[in-house]
């Protein structure tokens, strides 16, 4: 069945909401990450997952036509071999485009190219009363265009989207640096991004005096034997090499076999390194695994564990915050020697939901990853205390994990007042959640 044979199948299908809210249903793994579990029982599920399939590369427009629920796994396999990858690739390998769309997907290509969407051409959205509509920067749905990007599917689903692709190399050699000071770092960063001569800018902050910096170039040719990130722990040699030459499509998912740091550097998984098979040793396992995991801790009413705490999120600052957010962070949260990520940014565009400046500099800081929680404070302290910082510096957070926000400071940060507009013209009926509800858990 062709892409428009599925979406007549699924107007049949699709009645809209008849009083419950609906959600996606998909076969991939989800990379929403909500610190609680918060489905409602009047939620109907609505499943897109046929709509995975790669349509079309076109090598003279450098564009790809590509179906909402296709991973990057899958596009970066159908392009690559034509010497061609989109703007922006997510380091996970089954995020999908059309997640990473409306979930603001960001990568070291973003000093050049902004974030995902900023490589949107044109999409293909389902509605809230089935319609399916074509909306590009400049058509008449031009304003769901712009405010697809952090609308986590609460405006419509992505069925199909037309994206830009960028010209690459079979190969992409990695210079690591090693900072002393804050300041410093920002600093190269800074020139870095300036220069305009690096294809990939991002860094790895380990500790006060351990802050590196990445660079990397395409390259036509290996002059020495590439590296293969199966055999190491990616993050690891970060701190342990100064040059890397690594597969493109390895450079690209560098951090999904090890699910960025979380797979632990211990017996057990040093012999799942060794012999599971590569397809074993991807996030998509591990994510799965963990949910399994966490399933049977339940059901065996194992007591949950009060010693760590999660802190998955991202958040961005104009570049004028990016010391004292890093400050801040080095000074306030401990991730046991676990890095954060750094990355600089500069979006391409003005999306209507996540508000930042274009042609601007912006600093973006991740943890991905369990820490130690502080006796006698909330499970999410430290989401909470940096959530504050960055709202001070007048940054925003991304929304694909928890977040405490009151309505009010909700909608003065994600520019409430034009969602709410869009929500009533799209979906009047309230059939998708709205933002602030599936952003918080809260009504
Ligand atoms: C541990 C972790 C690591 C991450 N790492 C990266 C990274 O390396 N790079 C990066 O760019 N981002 C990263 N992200 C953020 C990620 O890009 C976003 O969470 C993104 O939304 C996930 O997309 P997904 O395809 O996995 O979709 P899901 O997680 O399944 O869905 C995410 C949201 O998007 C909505 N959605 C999904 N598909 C569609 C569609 N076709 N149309 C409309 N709405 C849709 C869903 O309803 C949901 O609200 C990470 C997130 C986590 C939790």
């Amino acid at each position: 069945m062709d892409y428009q044979g599925r979406v007549q199948e699924l107007n049949r299908a699709f009645t809209g909401g008849g009083g419950q809210t609906v959600r996606l249903k998909k076969r991939t793994t989800s990379n929403l990450f909500r610190y609680h579990g918060r489905r409602s029982p009047a939620e109907k599920r609505i499943s897109l997952s046929g709509f995975n399939h790669v349509l079309n590369v076109c090598e003279e427009s450098r564009t790809l036509e590509v179906e909402g629920l296709a991973t990057y796994g899958q596009i970066v396999a159908a392009t690559l071999p034509r010497g061609l990858v989109p703007t922006v690739t997510p380091e996970l390998r089954h995020i999908t485009v059309g997640g990473a769309t409306v979930g603001i997907g960001i990568e070291s290509s973003g000093h050049r190219d902004g974030f995902v969407h900023d490589g949107l051409v044109e999409a293909d959205v389902l509605l809230a009363d089935g319609r399916v509509v074509t909306c590009s920067p400049d058509n008449a749905y031009a304003d769901l265009f712009h405010a697809l990007p952090n609308s986590y599917g609460t405006l419509g689903y992505i069925l199909r989207a037309v994206i830009r692709l960028v010209p690459a190399q079979p190969y992409v050699h990695i210079r690591h640096q090693r900072f002393h000071t804050v300041r410093e770092y920002l600093a190269a960063m800074e020139d870095a991004v300036r220069r305009g001569e690096d294809d990939f800018i991002e860094g790895l902050v380990f500790g006060r005096d351990a802050l590196y910096l990445t660079r990397g170039r395409f390259t036509q040719r290996a002059t020495t034997a590439p590296d293969d990130i199966y055999r190491t722990i990616y993050y690891r040699s970060v701190s342990r090499r100064t040059t890397m030459l690594l597969p493109t499509d390895q450079y690209l998912f560098r951090f999904d076999p090890d699910w960025f740091w979380n797979i632990p550097d211990t017996g057990l998984y040093r012999l799942f390194r060794r012999l599971a098979p590569r397809r074993l040793r991807s996030s998509a396992f591990y994510n799965r695994f963990t949910g399994l995991r966490a399933k049977a801790r339940e059901s065996l009413r194992i007591r949950p564990d009060t010693r760590t705490e999660k802190l998955i999120q991202d958040w961005e600052v104009p570049w004028t915050g990016a010391e004292q957010l890093l400050d801040f962070a080095l000074d306030r949260v401990d991730l046991a020697g676990q890095p954060w990520a750094a990355v600089p940014i500069v979006p391409q565009s003005r999306a209507t939901l996540y508000p930042l400046k274009q042609n601007t500099l912006y600093f973006n800081l991740g943890s991905y990853c369990l820490i130690p929680r502080v006796p006698g404070k909330e499970a999410d302290f430290h989401t909470r205390i940096m959530d504050e910082e960055c709202l001070r510096l007048g940054g925003i957070k991304m929304l694909y994990s928890s977040s405490f926000f009151d309505p009010a400071t909700f909608n003065r940060v994600y520019n409430g007042s034009a969602y709410d507009a869009l929500k009533s013209k799209y979906d009047p009926d309230g059939v998708f959640p709205t933002l602030f509800e599936k952003a918080t858990g809260l009504r």
